[in-house]
């Protein structure tokens, strides 16, 4: 997605683009789920029309999350996009995305393993494996989560009470409409479960299932069972095991410096309860190049923190708003979600505290639950955002029961 957008932004081809993986680590493959403005921004950097990027993608269009079994009332609810029933998102196949994108990257492809990147004057070097190192005037860092967290480099959101995946591919149960895109509105389903919620995501291809657990709290082998009977009342048969992805939920305190941009998974990562990766992403590569291609060079040094600050708040924000899903637990009393209610997300204070991370997402989000409590909110606040609309904060309200 970056050097789709380098090579839209900067045509002319006046500078070299260096795209650099490493064939023997694959891409993680999941993340399915998206939020409206990718459909926006697939289409800028593709040129294609949106039905295409549609077909291209195997995908379906979301409306929003339908959540099962989530919080006090034990009912379902929709999260809707706003407008509601007007906006959608994608649900797409992973790896179709990322070749249509490359089709869209005017870059010189690079497979070799990175070992280093460090920030030198006026730009970046990056050290290779069995290569000559390069100097970079802006390098895009993605190379996926970091091994392990460092509480100097990265803040700590574990008040997200999961950590492990389990995916499973199962049959389409969309199906296919003549030539043209599947237009019948979708839902990313949430189903509430005992150790935790299972995503599932329908494409033209396939149904993606995902059981999001932890595992310090509950083995694998519970999951899988669960996970069994849970597929068993859903009336699937057959599946294919794709894979077990332990992830950690953080946010890196350094995502830009002026020549290196740390960006996707590498950058941030919360648990796909709200899909928030792609669109971090976006925000990410949108913003760092805006900064690097409209403002003047001299100004980079006051710039970058100023990125970096902005960039770090936006991705708390969203940490907070996918853990307050947490905080009214669940039709569930089981030992998963009473950590996750009464002992993880109440740590939120203290993780995301403004002196412990140099911005006040924290406050902002504080200001967007004490509007939810006002008896009348003024119509000069309905526009008003926390990384997501107001409307947003309260369709999940209203469907958890916080208020009641
Ligand atoms: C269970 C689960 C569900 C998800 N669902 C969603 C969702 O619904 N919506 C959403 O938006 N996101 C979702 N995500 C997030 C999704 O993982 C990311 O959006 C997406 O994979 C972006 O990943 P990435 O490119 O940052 O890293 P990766 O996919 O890990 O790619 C890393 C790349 O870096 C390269 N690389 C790594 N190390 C080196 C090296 N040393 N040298 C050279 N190259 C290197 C690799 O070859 C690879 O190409 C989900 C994640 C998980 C775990």
């Amino acid at each position: 997605m970056a050097a789709a957008s380098v090579t839209r932004l900067l045509p002319d081809g006046d500078h070299e683009l260096h795209h650099i993986y490493d064939s023997r680590i694959p891409v993680i493959g999941v993340g399915e789920g998206s939020w409206p403005s990718l459909v926006q921004e697939l289409r800028k950097l593709t040129c294609l029309p949106h039905e295409t990027v549609q077909k291209r993608l195997n995908g379906t269009r979301k409306y929003g999350v339908a959540f099962e079994g989530w919080g006090r009332r034990n009912r379902e609810f929709i999260h809707y996009f706003t407008p509601q029933q007007v906006s959608y998102a994608y649900h797409l196949s992973a790896d179709t995305m990322s070749d249509l994108l490359q089709e869209s990257a005017r870059a010189r492809h690079i497979d070799a393993k990175v070992l280093n990147i460090s920030r030198v004057e006026g730009g970046a070097l990056v050290e290779f494996e069995g290569m000559a190192s390069e100097r970079y005037d802006l390098v895009f860092d993605a190379r996926g989560f970091p091994k392990e967290l460092h509480p100097d480099r990265h803040i700590d959101i574990s008040f997200i009470p999961t950590n492990t995946a389990v995916i499973r591919r199962c049959p389409t149960m969309v199906g296919a409409e003549g030539d043209g895109p599947f237009l019948q509105p979708t839902y990313t389903r949430a189903v509430a479960r005992p150790h935790g919620w299972i995503f599932v995501i329908p494409l033209t291809v396939h149904t993606s299932y995902g059981y999001i657990f932890n595992r310090d709290l509950s083995s694998l082998a519970q999951v899988e069972s669960d996970f069994d009977a849970f597929l068993e009342t859903d009336g699937i048969s057959e599946f294919e095991q794709r894979a077990v992805i332990p992830f950690p939920n953080f946010v890196h305190r350094q995502i830009f410096d002026g020549a290196v941009a740390r960006i996707g998974n590498a950058a941030a990562f919360m648990e796909p309860l709200e899909a928030t990766a792609i669109v971090s992403a976006q925000l990410q590569i949108g913003m760092v190049l805006h900064i690097r291609l409209n403002r003047p060079a001299e100004h980079l040094e006051r710039d970058a923190p100023v990125v970096n600050r902005f960039l770090i708040d936006n991705m708390l924000r969203y940490g907070l708003f996918v853990g307050w899903h947490y905080s009214c637990g669940s039709r569930y009393d089981s030992k998963f979600w009473r950590h996750a209610r009464s002992r993880a997300w109440p740590r939120h204070r203290k993780a995301a505290a403004p002196e412990a991370v140099g911005c006040d997402a924290l406050g902002k989000f504080d200001e967007m639950i004490e509007l939810m409590n006002q008896s009348v909110i003024d119509k000069s606040d309905w526009n008003r955002m926390c990384a997501v609309p107001l409307t947003s904060y309260c369709q999940v309200s209203q469907g958890l029961g916080c208020q009641s």
